[in-house]
């Protein structure tokens, strides 16, 4: 069966950074399984796997619109150390969730100085060039359920509680 909107897809991937780093895989867990067509995953992705058949295989260089986007500086801000009084301790690379106007965002702690934290709202992925190997591992057509819900369920894909 090919990948078209409306199938449910598992895929096996490795993310790697333009030097080759991994930064991210499913290798040695569950597949990633996802919805097509519903935005699950970022649009350079499901674009490059959009006609591919069980058993493919495709290596795709993803540039930063198709993927989390290009870094905005106008999301790194500095706030006062007193600000994160209440916390043990404050380092580089931690991610943090603020509350802002707009309501909560995931930022990152990018440099800790005596008096000043610079903290970075922009996504970690953001102007990456993403190098996804991918494996299809399988497609299913969607139930009327996980259409209707705009997502994928069962293993790998979303779990409800409740
Ligand atoms: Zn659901």
């Amino acid at each position: 069966m090919q990948i078209a909107d409306a199938k449910v897809v598992q895929i096996h991937y490795t993310l790697s950074s333009q030097a080759g780093e991994t930064l991210d895989s499913s290798r040695g867990g569950d597949p990633l399984q996802y919805l097509h067509g519903a935005g699950n995953i970022i649009p350079g992705l499901e674009q490059a796997l959009t006609g591919k058949s069980t058993g493919d295989r495709l290596a795709v260089a993803i540039a930063p619109v198709d993927g989390y986007g290009e870094r905005n500086d106008d999301l790194v801000h500095e706030v006062p150390r007193t600000a994160f009084e209440d916390l043990d301790q404050v380092k580089p690379g931690m991610r943090l969730v603020a509350s802002g106007p707009a309501g909560e965002n995931v930022v990152t702690v990018a440099k800790v100085e005596k008096e000043v934290v610079t903290v970075d709202a922009n996504h970690p992925l953001a102007g990456v060039t993403l190098n996804f190997d991918v494996e299809v591992v399988n497609v299913r057509e969607a139930s009327a359920e996980e259409l209707a819900h705009g997502h994928a369920h069962g293993p790998g894909g979303h779990h409800h509680h409740g």
